[in-house]
């Protein structure tokens, strides 16, 4: 005895709590959630007034932080305040209408409601009876958005398949990949893992290989086959065969294929038609990742870019990227709910009821991950409710056209050109080549365009590099962008350019 840990125990041992500390008083909620609506919604009005890019530096947070919590409380105001002055100046504000950044993270009110609702009901929909609701919500709202992607009833629990919500691609990724791992294991026998391969493309995202990994795909199976600037970026079905081939030469065993329907960095769109049909002849399971480009599928218009998906095994796509919903949310839809389940499923004494027992309802715990799950499905319900499926589509319209509008800019301006062609919203361009100067040169000067343009805080956009080209991203759709901002922005664009480039004319 005599311990500084003893005596930590003993000295706390004669207090007795009384419950006067109540975290949830629902009349002091009110009050709070009253004002941080109040504060919200001033954050949108006056969100363009900040700098897009944040402007601080690594570390900037612990210097205005004190080291240690504080031991008693501090009001609500005071912590609001510092989100204002502290927290604010460290954003990077994706909700800017100047945010041309990476993809787009779409807001909206009826999101934002469902969400709050969601937060509200705090339930952990692990199984059905957990809240019967949240599945059954789920299970609506995912054949829902299939009806409006017009996906076959294969992948709809109206026909014989079913969806998910899954927090980020990576996750839809990895549960689609250990299942169709699992369905070859099963038939060759688990020592046999090192001989699974998977494929994608040099486009494929690059969270595939960290899936892979975490499905115990050896990293030397892995597959990224080259794509061509004649090919716009896109797998070629061709080029897929002879890799198949030529694992099948080794005693390899090919099991997943990722198809891309637009990719992060330029919005390539893979034949899914074609190179599903290559990969049925050696039953690869086929993933298509349409995280971004799959939202403009609800437009009878851009649906073609899905065509073929009844071939494919299973097809993801993250609302929070441009279909209004806040992060986190990506749809998932597989047609063979057993095999996923086979994969996925776990079955504890403490989660036993005669529901799950009887095999009448669909345990989410089995489609995922984790065992806990947040009842992501109200916001979804709550947009598709709000805006109805006419107003989606013109919101994925309106994006689409002030994209066109910044490309006949960009195309307009002798010392530009588009580097890809635009597909979606997002339009990928430079500062031509001039003659007498080499690529590295004209790389370097792309370069510090960007860095200028975002240095001023006006707009933030970002760059990628496909084919050795370096390449500037533009990519329309923060949900408060107007035409107006577009013109802007390449105003800006263009001044920049014009102070470093000079061409003859
Ligand atoms: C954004 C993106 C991802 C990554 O999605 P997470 O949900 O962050 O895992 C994957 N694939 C594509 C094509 C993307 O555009």
């Amino acid at each position: 005895m005599g311990s500084p840990l003893s005596e930590f125990i003993s000295s706390s041992e004669p207090f007795s709590y009384s419950k006067e500390f109540k975290p949830m008083n629902p009349e002091e909620f009110r009050d709070k959630a009253h004002k941080a609506v109040d504060f919200i919604t001033d954050y949108y009005k006056n969100v363009e007034t900040f700098p897009v890019l944040s402007q601080v530096q690594p570390g900037y947070l612990k210097n205005l932080l004190p080291e240690t919590p504080p031991n008693t409380p501090e009001s609500f105001d005071t912590i609001l305040r510092d989100v204002q002055n502290v927290i604010i100046p460290g954003m990077t504000h994706w909700q800017s209408p100047n945010f041309f950044a990476y993809f787009p993270a779409t807001i909206s009110s009826a999101a934002f409601v469902g969400e709050m609702l969601c937060t509200c009901f705090n339930a952990v929909g692990f199984n059905w009876i957990a809240s019967p609701a949240a599945t059954e919500l789920e299970m609506v709202v995912m054949d829902w958005l299939a009806t409006m992607l017009h996906l076959p009833k294969s992948f709809m629990f109206s026909g014989s398949g079913g969806g998910v919500l899954q927090s980020t691609t990576s996750e839809s990724i990895l549960c689609t990949l250990v299942a169709a791992r699992d369905r070859v294991l099963n038939e060759i026998g688990v020592e046999h893992v090192w001989k699974l391969v998977v494929y994608g493309s040099d486009q494929t995202h690059s969270t595939y290989k960290k899936a892979c990994k975490l499905a115990g795909i050896d990293p030397r199976n892995i597959r990224s086959i080259s794509t061509r600037v004649e090919d716009e970026f896109s797998l070629s079905p061709i080029a897929l065969r002879e890799v198949i081939e030529a694992d099948l030469k080794e005693g390899l065993v090919p099991v997943y294929l990722c198809v891309t329907t637009g990719t992060t960095s330029t919005t390539a769109v893979d034949p899914i038609k074609e190179l599903a049909e290559v990969a049925s002849k050696y039953h690869i399971w086929v993933h298509v990742d349409a995280a971004y480009g799959g939202s403009a599928c609800i437009c009878p218009e851009y649906r073609h870019f899905l065509k073929g998906i009844e071939k494919v095994d299973s097809l993801s796509l993250s609302p929070h990227k441009w279909l209004l919903s806040y992060l986190d949310c990506c749809c998932l839809w597989i047609k063979s709910p057993k095999l996923f389940v086979d994969a996925l499923s776990t079955n504890p004494e403490y989660l036993r009821n005669k529901h799950s027992e009887s095999d009448s309802v669909v345990s989410y715990k089995d489609w995922q991950v984790g065992t806990g799950r947040r009842f992501k499905s109200l916001r979804l319900w709550f947009i598709i409710r709000s805006y109805g499926v006419e107003n989606l589509q013109n919101h994925i319209r309106a994006d689409i056209q002030m994209a066109i509008t910044f490309e006949k800019l960009v195309r307009s301006d002798v010392k530009f050109e588009i580097v890809v062609p635009r597909r979606f919203s997002l339009v990928c361009f430079r500062l031509k080549q001039l003659n007498g100067f080499d690529s590295n040169c004209t790389e370097f000067v792309n370069k510090m365009l960007l860095e200028r343009v975002n240095s001023t805080g006006q707009v933030y956009l970002t760059h990628t590099v496909v084919g050795g080209i370096y390449m500037l991203r533009f990519a329309v759709g923060a949900t408060l962008t107007e035409e107006r901002h577009v013109i802007s922005a390449w105003e800006l664009i263009k001044e920049m350019a014009n102070t470093m480039v000079k061409v003859d004319s």
